[in-house]
């Protein structure tokens, strides 16, 4: 997620849009909930049945509390149900086990230009029951105006959406309306892509996403997800390839990218954005205080990644580290890394903590390299380490993914350099990377690696 501060009024969403914090408790047995979701009014609200079984759960709560305010009101068999702070108490609902309910929705942050699809984060029409079972089985189907569409990054059969348990509890991106929708495969990960507007072609468009996802896949020989979904929104942007880009887990991975009209298909395969977002992926979600971590080492792979896949030069890859470190110098607020990327979204201090972060990221990789003799990179203990997460959407704190990293490495100085980083309220010193007893590792960093990239057939077209 960059470039935000040129775009304003995204900011909200970036730093508003963020579901709860909690875990999903874990308790009670397997039960079942079937979501009927109409959508009314031209895509401005929606009426939502749902019905569960056994009617245990006790309410339906707003995944998300800020969405609290949307819910119209609430109904057993057309008996108001009482919803006090967005929360609807089922109790009354004396046995039946269907409630009705409605929503309209806020304002939707991204449009394209010529379409009238809308994109919405699911806490805009989904409760969740609470106490969130241990085990739920749940479906939720679709009711569209006439030639309406959705689509959604949760595993779908026909008409009916299999969202798991993270869907209930961390936000994502859909989409509602009239779009152009495609899907196709890169590799063994499934890649769907919700385009509003025309462009990029449909081509274009699996030339840029399938180079990408085969880009981030050099990491480990693999992508670390079995689905992929896209959202694009082209837009007016002159001066960049990709405007925006965020990244969304609950239930699936959601990328929102927002291309350029004006970029040729080169320009969006050589842009970094799309990679950084799917460079996330290699990593857990962090607490807000370790977004340090999560933003710098997808900061540092858009770089090197892009060099060794021929996407750039090594000798840009090295000047945009040195500007970004730069950058990431002259900005901030004084306070402590950790303490600096909690407060990043009201303080603005953004190039502080994605550039400390990507010093962390290169320091690591130079130590890990010096000290194995090439035999063990940032990248390998990286693919390691997402090897035993696996694709969970649950926080992590930056201490837990450190220790998995220093595990996954064989290194012993991987938690030590991290805990050191995140205390640190002075920027990290950079300048060894132009020593020139470093050349070698430099070299090794930036090396082509196009056999990993997979750069052939369809990507390259
Ligand atoms: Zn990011």
């Amino acid at each position: 997620m960059m470039r935000f501060w040129k775009i304003g009024g995204l900011l909200c969403l970036a730093a508003c849009a963020h579901g709860s914090e909690a875990p999903p408790p874990t308790e009670r047995p397997r039960e079942t909930a079937h979501y009927t979701v109409t959508i009314f009014d031209n895509f401005g609200g929606a009426r939502v049945r749902v019905c569960l079984e056994p009617a245990t759960m006790l309410e339906l709560v707003p995944i998300d509390d800020s969405a609290s305010g949307q819910l119209r009101g609430a109904w057993s068999d057309g008996t108001p149900l009482d919803t006090t702070n967005g929360r609807i108490r089922l109790q009354q609902a004396s046995g039946t086990p269907c409630v009705d309910y409605e929503t309209r929705f806020g304002r939707s942050w991204f449009r394209a230009r010529g379409s009238s699809a809308v994109v919405l984060s699911q806490t805009q029409w989904l409760w969740r029951p609470d106490p969130f079972p241990r085990e739920l089985d749940a479906t939720v189907r679709f009711i569209l105006p006439a030639g309406g569409q959705v689509s959604l990054p949760w595993p779908q059969s026909h008409a009916l959406y299999f969202p798991d348990a993270s869907a209930f509890f961390t936000d994502t991106y859909g989409v509602f309306g009239s779009f152009d929708r495609q899907a196709f495969s890169v590799g063994g990960t499934s890649v769907v892509v919700a385009r509003l507007g025309d462009q990029p072609s449909d081509d274009e468009v699996r030339r840029w996403l399938g180079r990408a996802v085969r880009t981030v896949a050099s990491v480990d020989d693999r992508f670390p997800r079995d689905r992929l979904h896209f959202v694009l929104v082209p837009v007016d942007s002159p001066a960049e390839q990709v405007a925006f880009g965020m990244l969304r887990r609950g239930g699936g991975s959601s990328i929102l990218l927002l291309p350029s009209l004006d970029a040729t298909v080169s320009q969006l395969e050589a842009d970094w954005v799309a990679i950084h977002e799917l460079s996330h992926l290699w990593l857990p979600r962090l607490y807000s205080e370790g977004r340090w971590l999560s933003e710098g080492i997808a900061t540092y792979l858009q770089e090197v990644l892009r060099a060794r896949c021929g996407l750039q030069s090594a000798d840009r890859a090295w000047t945009r580290l040195r500007e970004g470190f730069a950058r990431g110098r002259r900005s901030g607020t004084g306070r402590a890394l950790a303490s600096e990327s909690r407060n990043m979204n009201r303080t603005g201090a953004y190039h502080r903590v994605y550039w400390a972060g990507a010093a962390f990221a290169f320091e690591a990789d130079v130590r890990l390299r010096q000290s194995s003799r090439g035999e063990m990179t940032l990248l390998a203990a990286l693919g390691r380490a997402q090897r035993t997460s696996g694709a969970e959407a649950r926080l992590v704190s930056a201490s837990v993914f450190l220790e998995a990293l220093e595990e996954a490495s064989g290194a012993g100085f991987i938690e030590e350099l991290g805990k050191r980083y995140a205390a640190r309220s002075s920027f990290p010193d950079t300048t060894f990377m132009d020593l020139p007893e470093y050349r070698d590792v430099r070299a090794q960093i930036m090396e082509s690696a196009e056999g990993a990239c997979g750069i052939s057939a369809e990507s390259s077209r």
